[in-house]
């Protein structure tokens, strides 16, 4: 627990298996009459004592939460909010378009799961590898307690909080509703996952994500670029201050990587799959091929790829054709 600005503690919540690494930082927040949670963590009883000793160190206890805002739906933001409620009767406050997710992602999970079967099997992935593809990300359904949260959030609505004003930020990109709070008058920048200072945020495309998730993400860093900020509290790794050199790189990361991938193309068409076998990834900071990358890494790498692919197509730098209900991308021919 480290009080980060008068009045915001970052707390640190472990992750299932991994302990610290990759930890998630909630920021708790003194208010008049209650306190303001952002983020909670993954539902283990590891991230469930933690968070009720930070709280304890701060001379509170789950009871004195009164609002939690979550910044996106992903298990390790979402997963324990529904205990911490139980609690503290909480309001939970999330993005309109996550909050309509919310029963197929984590209540009612067989029609994701086809879906999610038909966009990893037209995209290349070969029968023998999709089931585990398929259903890797069933694993982490044990570490999230599903709660409908009260507050729907729309983007530019202000959350009075104390001495706070956190205006809610909408910037789609890493997942369709996530949101930045951003304290104008202190110039303070919660990110959440958007913006991390050392991890390139995963951008995928998949049934839940819009058409353009990369489009969407960097609009999004330019709606932050455009807010003058002097310190970011991510969600995950360490706060803060270069916010725009931080975003120049994250542009420039996603321009490598779709030129990473016009080169792949230019060797010979290929699926998203084939494409996700021959560029290189990054996982918890370490080089890796496709190969020794875990089920759901692979399925979020062949995903990722996707979403670099379609803006290429869009630009007009590559095309697609259909064999066999499989699409196959090339490096479109100079007109
Ligand atoms: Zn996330
Ligand atoms: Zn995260």
């Amino acid at each position: 627990m480290n009080e980060v600005v008068p009045g915001i503690y970052q707390l640190k919540l472990p992750v299932p298996l991994l302990g610290d690494q990759l930890a998630v930082n909630a920021y708790l927040i003194k208010g008049d009459k209650g306190w303001l949670l952002v983020d909670s963590g993954w539902n283990t009883n590891q991230a469930f004592a933690a968070l009720g000793s930070q709280l304890r160190e701060v001379g509170i206890g789950f009871e004195d939460i009164s609002q939690i805002v979550i910044t996106h739906f992903h298990p390790d933001h979402y997963g324990l909010a529904g205990r911490v409620v139980e609690l503290s009767k909480a309001k939970v406050a999330l993005h309109q378009v996550e909050k309509a997710f919310i029963d197929s992602r984590y209540v009612n999970m067989d029609s994701l799961l086809n879906q999610t079967a038909d966009l990893l099997r037209a995209h290349g992935v070969p029968e023998p590898e999709l089931p585990r593809l398929q259903r890797a990300s069933v694993g982490v359904r044990q570490f999230v307690l599903p709660i409908s949260p009260e507050i729907t959030l729309h983007g530019g609505e202000v959350i009075h909080h104390g001495r706070f004003d956190f205006e809610v930020v909408w910037t789609p990109g890493h997942s369709p509703g996530h949101v930045c709070l951003y304290e104008r008058a202190k110039k303070i920048l919660l990110s959440g996952d958007h913006i991390l200072p050392n991890t390139f945020p995963n951008i995928g495309l998949h049934p839940q994500s819009g058409e353009d998730p990369l489009g969407n993400y960097l609009h999004s860093l330019a709606v932050v670029d455009g807010l003058d900020v002097d310190l970011v509290l991510p969600a995950h790794e360490h706060v803060f201050t270069a916010l725009k050199q931080r975003i120049k790189e994250l542009y420039q990361h996603h321009t490598e990587r779709k030129a990473a991938i016009i080169s792949t193309l230019r060797e010979g068409p290929g699926t998203a799959y084939q494409v996700s076998l021959q560029i290189p990834w990054i996982l918890n900071g370490v080089s890796m091929s496709f190969e020794d990358l875990p089920s759901l890494d692979k399925r979020l790498a062949v995903m990722s790829a996707l979403a670099h692919l379609e803006p290429l197509c869009a630009e007009g730098k590559a095309e697609t054709i259909r064999e066999n209900g499989t699409i196959v991308y090339s490096v479109r021919a100079i007109q």
